[in-house]
């Protein structure tokens, strides 16, 4: 067995039911291949360009998601193959999403990502911006989306107090609609900070830097 795959088995051996996504971005093709090898289907890019690129040269049966913030000109280009959207932070990215959804005759799934961090760069909607978002069933009208969940990154520090908190927030805010929405998604944890992620209540996490070690 390769690295890559001792690398997987540890990460899914701790995790249990948590669904993990191999964060491939910036890795050659030769990596992704033997991530595949390992019998893995679940690959994250976080550039559109980087994405279509890849899925050229790989496997048609990856399932790709996109993490990273998505510029509403390229949804066009991804609509027609990607699996999930985890950073739809806008009401226009909505809007254009659904509007491509539709022509390609597709309900796209989608995560909402959720501003839980203290650094100001990271994108994201608020805590009220989402509450308004749900208070006047907004979601509900884009006829071709599909919303499973949120998506939220935690400052990027040692201090796993600021952490946990941040992610024990993000819980609140999905508990808070999830049965009724019927979501079932919370993408949390990446390399760094995926242990404490998994205790928060984690569904799903995006992991690449301990992968490829
Ligand atoms: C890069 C990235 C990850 C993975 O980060 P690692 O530290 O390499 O595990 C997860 N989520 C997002 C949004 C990213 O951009």
């Amino acid at each position: 067995m390769n690295r890559i795959c001792e690398n997987i088995e540890q990460i899914r051996r701790e995790i249990g039911n948590v669904q993990l996504v191999v964060v491939s971005k910036f890795r050659s093709n030769e990596e992704l291949q033997q991530v595949y090898a390992c019998g893995h289907r679940h690959f994250a890019e976080n550039r559109v360009q980087e994405i279509l690129r890849k899925r050229d040269e790989l496997p048609g049966d990856i399932q790709w998601h996109i993490i990273g913030h998505l510029q509403t000109n390229k949804v066009k280009q991804v609509i027609p193959f990607i699996h999930l959207i985890h950073s739809v932070d806008s009401v226009k990215l909505l809007e254009k999403i659904n509007e491509e959804a539709k022509k390609n005759d597709k309900i796209q799934e989608v995560l909402l990502q959720i501003h839980i961090a203290q650094e100001e760069h990271k994108y994201g909607f608020t805590p009220d911006e989402l509450h308004n978002l749900m208070s006047n069933d907004q979601l509900s009208s884009y006829s071709n989306i599909s919303c499973k969940g949120l998506m939220g990154m935690a400052t990027f520090t040692d201090e796993q107090d600021v952490v946990r908190n941040e992610f024990k927030g993000l819980k609140s805010l999905y508990d808070r609609y999830a049965e009724d929405h019927g979501w079932n998604v919370l993408s949390m944890g990446m390399s760094g900070d995926y242990e404490i992620a998994v205790e928060e209540g984690s569904t799903m996490l995006r992991i690449g830097s301990l992968i490829f070690a």
